[in-house]
């Protein structure tokens, strides 16, 4: 079965009797006249759509926790229709466990990661009930240990490695090879399992987590981690006698960008990751674990679009046309991130044969500021309106006041209704946290 991060657009997305993108039932064209643009609009069907197949996907194996990987995108309502298909949180700040909580979610499914968490964020963490914290390094075994003696309770922690698989994708979002930044190598294991064991009594370790990099195509990935993970176990069990029983695979599964792309189904990764626990309890000599799932871009992504109003645009004589949007890297940073490429259609003229090819650029300083290299679309006119694809991941949850431009608005579609999620920001918001010393007033 296909599934919906290897679609192009989401899943309700359409050309309306109006010759419009139709996306949750509403005309975009009607969507950036009312909210303005640029404007992030999320289909509602989408996301549980998604959300559904991962359930479904992993139904075959008695012990799965969906965890949403807040950092791809999080608000107070993505955390409430999240809530209710059944997902806890992976979080990586104080801020994503304010939201988790302010928006409703149950803090005992939800999970701390992160590589350099502060003091406050920990105790945060404990305070508030998140059920598991995923230890990065030394320090962290140490400052959590003495964080949740004062507050009297012990927690229930998994020890985040790096497994030493390396996936093909961009540099910056690998992350499972040895040389990483993130978790403990495996050679550091032992040394912080004796930690817990002798010294670190107010925790409680119950398994370990991975996570190997994201905008992954690869099926074997996922059963060469498990096979790690349970390789690992075994030896823990066999050198301490301490039985884990969680294991956490992280997320990183691919979406589609551009017709090119080709992500695997989520039944193919599901499938991968169920057979290799199977194969490799036995084969390690450890009771089959419960594993947790902690996607982000592939519920996301395929399920946000980002609308933009055309402006100006030049020629370069015997060179580029350059067309330029009114937004860009501040609201979407990956394109000059990670060249990244998305696919982009003219909203209020999709059926309008492609006739020039052209850059879309952004409005930003920065000569980088590019959010489509080339391609091909209908020859574009100011007022025009852009619907690029794919932008719900990573891109409002990157998004920045460069130049000192307003933060999008962001909307949530379904059946023809729409809502803001997200207020557009204003003047005033943009300078409310600035001050002006007294002494300069003199
Ligand atoms: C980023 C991250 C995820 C989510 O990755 P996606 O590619 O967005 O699915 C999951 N787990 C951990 C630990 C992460 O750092």
């Amino acid at each position: 079965m296909n599934t919906a991060n290897q679609s192009l657009k989401p899943v309700t997305a359409k050309i309306n009797e109006n010759s419009h993108i139709e996306i949750g039932g509403c005309d975009t064209v009607e969507l950036a006249e009312k909210y303005g643009t640029p404007l992030y609009v999320f289909d509602e069907t989408t996301i549980r759509t998604i959300a559904r197949q991962y359930k479904d996907a992993f139904s075959k194996y008695p012990k799965v926790s969906m965890l949403y990987a807040s950092k791809a995108f999080m608000t107070k309502a993505v955390v409430r229709i999240l809530s209710q298909e059944g997902f806890g949180f992976d979080m990586v700040s104080g801020g994503e466990i304010y939201t988790a909580k302010t928006g409703g979610a149950d803090m005992s499914k939800c999970l701390f990661n992160g590589n350099n968490k502060s003091i406050e964020e920990l105790e945060m963490a404990i305070e508030l009930g998140v059920g598991l914290i995923s230890v990065d390094n030394f320090l962290e075994l140490a400052l959590l240990d003495n964080a949740a003696k004062s507050a009297g309770k012990k927690v229930d922690i998994l020890l985040r490695v790096t497994p030493g698989i390396e996936c093909h994708t961009h540099e910056y979002i690998q992350t499972g090879h040895l040389d990483s930044k993130f978790g403990f190598d495996l050679t550091q294991v032992d040394e912080a399992i004796e930690l817990i064991i002798d010294e670190y009594k107010n925790l409680n370790l119950t398994g370990l987590h991975a996570h190997i990099g994201s905008q992954i195509f690869e099926t074997s990935i996922y059963y060469d981690e498990v096979k790690v993970l349970l390789k690992e176990m075994g030896r823990i069990k066999a050198k301490y006698k301490l039985n884990l029983t969680h294991i956490n695979l992280g997320g990183g599964l691919g979406i589609k960008y551009t017709e090119n792309d080709c992500p695997p189904s989520i039944d193919e990764i599901a499938q991968k990751i169920i057979s290799s626990i199977y194969d490799n309890a036995k084969k390690y000599n450890v009771d089959e674990p419960e594993i947790h799932i902690e996607p982000g871009r592939s519920i996301i992504g395929t399920s946000g679009v980002t609308l933009y109003t055309v402006g100006s645009s030049k020629q370069v004589p015997k060179g580029r046309k350059y067309v330029a949007v009114d937004g860009g890297m501040a609201d979407n940073p990956r394109p000059s991130l990670y060249q990244a490429v998305y696919t982009a259609e003219l909203a209020n003229r999709p059926n309008d044969i492609p006739s020039e090819t052209v850059t879309i650029a952004g409005r930003f300083c920065e000569s980088g500021d590019i959010l489509i290299k080339e391609t091909k679309l209908p020859e574009l006119k100011e007022g025009d309106i852009l619907c690029f694809y794919d932008t719900g991941a990573y891109g409002y949850s990157m998004s920045s006041n460069y130049n000192r431009v307003l933060r999008p608005a962001a909307v949530l579609v379904n059946n023809g209704q729409s809502d803001i999620i997200i207020n557009r920001e204003t003047y005033e918001h943009l300078t409310a946290m600035d001050v002006i010393p007294e002494r300069l007033s003199k």
